[in-house]
């Protein structure tokens, strides 16, 4: 069991609507979890979300951060504006935007850079695909991700979040076992040690994602360096979603 407060994180991606909206706002609104929760809808969401869920316990994050801080760069939202709006998070480097949004563990440690100036807790997003695992290089893939993405990154008094979702989980049904699930996050914290040193290491959250659902939550969580999830499908349907976060 880890040792860290769990962190239960919803993956809307490009879906859900008003109607989503407002049935989560209703589900979350006045209660309270034993869990920190955070929902990431579209960023045309952000905004209203965070205004009636002022008063709960939820965080309200984005799906993805602009490289840039400001200037001629149509389309992008800053870390800074979403910190101004109230965010406490951000995803980066969800691998569909690795693969549909030519995103690179360069680009990803920029990002990550722009979040932590901005206060704004990021959560890099790592993971192997179907190939790479067949391949018996997963670690490899991590350990790349992972160091690229985070070199130079100061985390002095700042928070930062590692999700791992192997990219042939997200989507399919077929999440990965609790066991294999924790060998690879106990790979992830041994580089977290490296890169940031053993003290810091050890209360870096770092969550799983891919099919994740209410029948395998409670088992991913009971894994001692799983300390949340990161959940797509299952978020759109905010009872299956409350039902994820009591597990965790
Ligand atoms: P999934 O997605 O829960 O639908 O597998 C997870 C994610 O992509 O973050």
């Amino acid at each position: 069991m880890s040792k860290r407060i769990p962190i239960v994180v919803a993956n809307w991606k490009l879906n859900g609507g008003i109607d989503l909206l407002c049935a989560s706002v209703a589900a979350f609104i006045g209660k309270h979890f034993s869990t920190k929760i955070a929902i990431c809808p579209p960023y045309i969401y952000m905004r209203d979300m965070l205004n009636f869920l002022q008063h709960s316990e939820i965080i309200v994050g984005s799906q993805n951060v602009s490289k840039f801080g400001s200037g001629a760069y149509t389309g992008e939202t800053s870390a800074q504006m979403l910190k101004d709006v109230g965010a406490g998070l951000c995803l980066i480097g969800h691998s569909e935007r690795r693969q549909m949004f030519n995103e690179n563990d360069g680009s990803c440690q920029i990002k990550v850079n722009q979040a932590l100036a901005s206060d704004l807790m990021p959560v890099l997003c790592i993971g192997e695909n179907a190939q790479q695992r067949e391949a018996g290089i997963t670690n490899d893939v991590l350990f790349r991700q992972m160091h690229d993405a985070l070199a130079d990154t100061d985390i002095t008094n700042k928070e930062i979040c590692i999700a791992y979702e192997p990219v042939w989980a997200i989507g399919t049904g077929q999440a990965a076992s609790p066991e294999d699930a924790q060998a690879v996050h106990g790979f992830i914290r041994q580089e977290l040690c490296v890169i940031y040193g053993v003290e810091r290491a050890e209360k870096i959250h770092i969550l799983y994602g891919g099919s994740v659902n209410k029948s395998n939550a409670r088992e991913l969580m009971n894994q001692e360096d799983i300390d949340g999830l990161l959940v797509g499908g299952a978020s759109l349907d905010p009872n299956h979603f409350i039902e994820i976060c009591k597990q965790a």
